[in-house]
């Protein structure tokens, strides 16, 4: 069997690898072949003859792309990511296409880089690092707040969300949370709230919650304007939660006290590469590069040894299951064979929350 995966980098390939397939799956064969580019329109002939994909954030995984996978003989279609916003699910479902994610790789990975943005942020240690390399010791420019007894509000409290709130629950923070389906982890660290109530109160608002159509936007001007004057935004998510014009707006007019991203709405152009000897067209994110309180960094709150170590488990595992005709727990939409055996739909939604099946 073959796994084509797509936007494959190096330390991919350290983690996922024959070898480790071979010992996951208890030596079936799995072939895997590696191509370092996403998959695409363009691309996507290269993964025919391959039972499987293998896919990350910024690959294309729309409607198009899997009617094309399927037209090649592709039955599967393994995310390396938690995140499935980029994929069609409707789509795959009625192909008969099998879509599994990872969906808990290292939840704490994300919160505890989410934490380091805050405090980067915050204390900007990331310009003193550049001063004091150059001889300059001055501390004009570089107070902070001290987060002791600040409010935090958490967007989404899932396990990042919540990983993210004990953490900031320990620095002695008063926690804030809304999420349309409230869960007792959460409690445990602070009290949930209305958006327009955890927005007016928090120092500092995080986003941890999944991109959809509901969710698209949610910091627009409006919610922008709702927001405490001087707090600070962080998002860990994903790009299309902030509208990015407006929270320009909000750091010109000097609302939006800080804003630390680690993804950005219109970053599959960028992340990932090498982009320093080229022009980099996107105009607001080389606006956004320019105020001193924001932070960008290219999606890499997932990267750690114990989170592409687990990925690339569950990667294989998902692959084995779906080769064995298993029920797979990490499983988005079943293959059709599949749900035919269990009278279950393909594909189930209760609301944005995909249900497993
Ligand atoms: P999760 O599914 O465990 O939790 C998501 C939470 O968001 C759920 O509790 C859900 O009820 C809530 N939610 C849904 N709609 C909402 C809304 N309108 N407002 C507020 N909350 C809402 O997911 P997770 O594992 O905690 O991951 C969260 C997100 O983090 C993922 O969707 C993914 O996009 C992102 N992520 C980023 C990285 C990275 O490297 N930057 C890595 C992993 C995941």
């Amino acid at each position: 069997m073959e796994l084509a995966v797509f936007s494959a980098k190096p330390y991919d390939k350290t983690f996922l690898h024959t070898e480790r397939a071979a010992e996951i799956n208890e030596g079936a064969g799995i072939r895997i072949v590696y191509h370092e580019f996403s998959l695409s329109l363009e691309t996507v002939s290269l993964a025919y003859g391959a039972a499987a994909v293998c896919v990350f954030v910024n690959d294309d995984v729309s409607a198009p792309v899997l009617e094309a996978l399927h037209a090649g003989g592709v039955r599967a279609v393994l995310l390396r990511c938690a995140g499935f916003n980029h994929v069609d699910l409707v789509v795959a479902a009625r192909l008969g296409i099998f879509v599994a994610n990872v969906p808990a790789y290292s939840p704490e990975a994300v919160a505890e880089f989410a934490v380091a943005l805050v405090q980067t942020l915050n204390r900007n240690t990331h310009r003193a690092y550049n001063r004091v390399r150059e001889g300059n010791f001055s501390l004009n420019g570089l107070l902070g707040r001290t987060l002791y007894g600040k409010t935090v509000g958490v967007v989404g409290t899932g396990r990042i969300g919540v990983a993210f709130a004990r953490v900031m629950h320990g620095f002695g923070c008063r926690l804030l949370a809304y999420d349309p389906y409230p869960n007792d982890d959460f409690r445990r660290y602070g009290d949930y709230t209305e958006l327009e109530t955890l927005l007016a109160e928090s120092d500092v608002v995080s986003l941890h919650c999944p991109l959809t159509e509901s969710t698209r936007h949610i910091i627009n001007e409006d919610t922008l304007g709702r927001m405490k004057k001087g707090a600070m935004l962080v998002n860990t998510s994903r790009g299309g939660l902030i509208r990015t014009r407006a929270v320009i707006a909000a750091l010109k007019s000097k609302h939006l006290g800080g804003l630390a991203l680690d993804v950005y709405e219109g970053e599959s152009a960028f992340f990932y590469n090498d982009h320093s000897g080229t022009i980099i067209e996107d105009d607001e994110l080389m606006r956004l590069t320019t105020f001193h309180n924001v932070l960008v960094c290219g999606h890499q709150a997932f990267f750690t040894e114990e989170a592409l170590s687990e990925i690339a488990d569950s990667t294989i595992r998902n692959l084995s299951d779906f080769a064995q005709n298993r029920p797979c727990k990490f499983a988005l939409v079943q293959s059709l064979e599949d749900s035919d055996k269990s009278d279950a739909p393909p594909l189930a939604r209760r609301d944005s929350i995909p249900v497993r099946i």
